[in-house]
């Protein structure tokens, strides 16, 4: 595919890929038609000045794909944009008059724009009268958002970049930076190796490549964090480093928290063998935690992905607040997002139990002002369906028309078997995608061809709640068309038109800008009201800025919580008793190994991009599973040969990797392969659909199977 020039010869734009959000500079390749465009580090961007880890260096690779889904298509047959368009809103219109709104359903990804997910938010929630708005996010950062409205009584990361690099102990639970956010990972390198004092523990069953600079690796029982944080509570109050005038005057709950405390894990010791570790390494971890007021607990999709994810956000949070460790530079508990916009999709309310800007359908007076704002006709009254529910309901007849974006769940959802049986059952299927072949889109009734990276205009929010532009450069090819387009044209066949009458990503963001501040009584934590009279040349030269942005404030937030006042209605934030549970399946003698998930250096997600990309396959070009030797051994399993792995849910084929990096009886296996890339090596697959209760989040790496070396084929 050749590609041609626009006006522009460079753009600063975002990374595609993790939630660390770096800055990119693209531009247009040289006048070779082999050349690709060049990608460079955005040396001004402060999530990265400059560096990229080696997919962002990899993006020119992936632009110019084979596989570009270049025109709409109804049934498998080429159409025109304006007849796909009257074919899913005569549906929606017919599915909506027969069996109600909550037979509609969108689901969205961390991949696309706040622009996109605004719109999309817009017409389900306030237009067709349907909540049932979820998206691939809830497998990634869902328990952490619950885990700080609990706290905090709002979705509100307190910290930033900086205080990583500026923290005497940073705590890395439940992530594999060095692989997943691989730019934060070389900042806090950097960092400790400017200041070798400073300390950095890993909590993770295996033993991963952020290992390398950690000063103490707690090989943890699989799912078991909380009570390492259960027992640092109330291992503070023995040691007597309580911060008891924080815990007075901007806190509640503090008293039965600490009492829960001390009786899910009593001593050192009880702690340590329910945990798996060592009484020293616990002790050593206990002594530095009560050392070090500057620390900083940074968490990710380890503790996320579980059964009581939103528990173990709280036993974190719980620690630092007590400590008074939060609003204060180098200190915080930091939940690390990994996608590129999971959290500008929670600024919309691109999540089923959400309304809109951090707004709940719970919070008093929020749906009449949004009701008022949009001058929305069907307002939904209560939250809509979660990811793993919904796609239950479409098995179930209850969902009879999904719209998904710029995701794959036929791959990345767990067990993958139900998902196939709900897009059969669901009577339209549409998915806006890039890409013609993906485990998904074959499954599609009606494929919408979407803008890609380099093609598309709009802002994300990364980790730090920073929000960045993305910049086209490219043109769209064929009939691709941006996806909040394709959204607004449904809408507006629907009846809808003055609504979803934008002209560009400039229009929508001024009016997301506008809700976030409508009426706010300062009891409202996002608000970017400052850009709600943004011009359209201010908001394409937009740089870098951290929220809340509101009016009088254009520099926006660095650190939240400086001045102890949280979100909830008395201002105090709030502990929450924990008591530590273990993953919902337990190994057994049918069952006897321990699956967990994660990801490779090299690919992300489900490789629909990077697998374009020739030099990424060269670190894994395989997929595989860790076992530990002694395991193979007894199983007379070798390296590099067949596995079988088993659940109650399916089977995959896997290679084997012998490593010591995983606990006996315990394997690990990465996510990414598809049906396409690796016939029967999809590992979502063998996972349950085992959610936590607060937050919907699937349980994906505490999974029971069976291994077995394969003999048959
Ligand atoms: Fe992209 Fe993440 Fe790598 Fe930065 S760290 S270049 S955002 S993948």
């Amino acid at each position: 595919m050749t590609v041609t020039s626009t006006t522009a010869t460079s753009v600063k734009t975002t990374c595609p890929y993790c939630g660390v959000g770096c800055g990119v500079n693209l531009s247009l390749p040289s006048a070779s038609m082999d050349a690709l465009p060049p990608v460079s580090g955005d040396l001004d961007h402060p999530a990265n000045f400059g560096r990229l880890c080696v997919k962002g260096s990899s993006l020119a690779q992936t632009i110019q794909s084979d596989d570009r889904l270049l025109t709409p298509r109804v049934n498998g047959q080429p159409v025109v944009w304006a007849s796909a368009i009257e074919t899913v809103s005569a549906k929606i219109s017919q599915v909506i008059k027969e069996h109600g709104p909550n037979a509609f359903a969108f689901y969205l990804s961390g991949q696309i724009l706040t622009e996109d997910y605004y719109v999309a938010n817009k017409l389900a929630k306030g237009f067709i009268g349907t909540a049932n708005v979820d998206t691939n996010s809830r497998l990634c950062m869902a328990s952490a958002v619950v885990g700080y409205k609990r706290a905090f009584g709002s979705d509100t990361v307190p910290c930033n970049y900086e205080d990583l690099e500026r923290c005497d102990l940073l705590i890395m639970v439940g992530s594999n930076a060095a692989w997943t956010h691989p730019i934060l990972y070389q900042r806090i390198a950097a960092a400790k190796k400017q200041r070798p004092a400073m300390k950095i523990v890993v909590i993770d069953p295996r033993e991963t490549a952020t290992c390398d600079i950690a000063d103490l690796h707690l090989a943890i029982k699989p799912g078991s964090d909380a009570a390492i944080f259960s027992f640092l509570l109330q291992y503070s109050s023995q040691a007597d480093i309580l911060d008891g005038d924080f815990i007075a005057h901007h806190t509640n709950g503090f008293a039965d928290a600490l009492a829960q405390a001390h009786e899910s894990t009593p001593t050192l010791s009880a702690t340590a063998a329910f945990c798996g570790v060592s009484e020293q390494d616990l002790a050593s971890l206990a002594r530095w935690w009560c050392d070090t007021p500057n620390t900083v607990t940074f968490y990710s999709q380890g503790v996320n992905q579980s059964s009581s994810g939103v528990d173990k956000c709280n036993a974190i949070i719980n620690c630092h607040l007590a400590t008074g460790r939060i609003g204060k530079e180098g200190a915080g508990p930091f939940s690390i997002t990994g996608q590129p916009n999971a959290m500008g999709g929670r600024e919309v309310g691109g999540l089923a139990n959400q309304l809109a800007a951090h707004m709940d359908f719970a919070t008093p007076g929020a749906q009449e002002l949004v009701q008022r704002f949009w001058q929305a006709p069907n307002m939904a009254t209560e939250n809509g369906l979660k990811a793993v529910d919904l796609f239950q309901a479409m098995e179930e007849g209850k969902v009879k028309v999904v719209w998904i974006m710029s995701t794959n769940p036929m791959v990345s959802l767990p067990d993958t078997a139900q998902v196939r049986r709900a897009l059969e059952k669901c009577e339209l299927v549409i998915v806006s995608d890039c890409k013609a072949h993906t485990d998904t889109t074959v499954m599609a009734d009606v494929l919408f061809p979407a803008t890609g990276w380099s093609e598309k205009d709009g802002t994300v929010t990364n980790s730090e709640r920073r929000i960045s532009r993305q910049r086209g450069l490219l043109p769209a090819p064929g009939d691709a068309k941006h996806d909040w387009w394709a959204i607004c044209e449904v809408a507006k066949r629907l009846g809808y038109q003055s609504a979803f009458s934008y002209r560009n990503v400039h229009e929508i963001f001024a009016e997301h800008a506008a809700l976030s501040a409508f009426e706010n009584n300062g009891k409202r934590d996002f608000d970017i009201g400052h850009f709600s009279q943004i011009t359209k040349a201010e908001y394409d030269a937009l740089t870098p800025v951290q929220w809340p942005v509101p009016k009088g404030r254009p520099e926006g937030t660095k650190r939240m919580f400086e001045e102890g006042r949280f979100f909830t209605p008395d201002g105090r934030a709030r502990f929450v008793p924990i008591t530590p549970a273990l993953p919902k399946n337990a190994t057994s003698q049918e069952w006897p190994f321990m699956l967990n998930t994660g990801r490779v250096r090299d690919q992300w997600h489900t490789m629909t991009r990077t697998g374009d990309a020739a030099s990424l396959a060269k670190h894994t070009a395989q997929p595989y599973v860790e076992i530990h030797p002694k395991d193979a051994k007894r199983l007379g399993i070798k390296d590099k040969t067949l596995v079988r792995l088993t659940s109650p849910y399916g089977e995959v084929l896997l290679k084997a990797k012998l490593s010591r990096a995983v606990a006996p009886t315990n394997v690990f296996a990465p996510i990414h392969w598809t049906q396409q890339f690796a016939n029967a090596s999809v590992v979502s697959n063998l996972i349950p659909q085992v959610v936590d209760p607060l937050s919907g989040q699937p349980e994906s790496k505490h999974t029971p199977v069976q291994l077995e070396a394969v003999t048959d084929i």
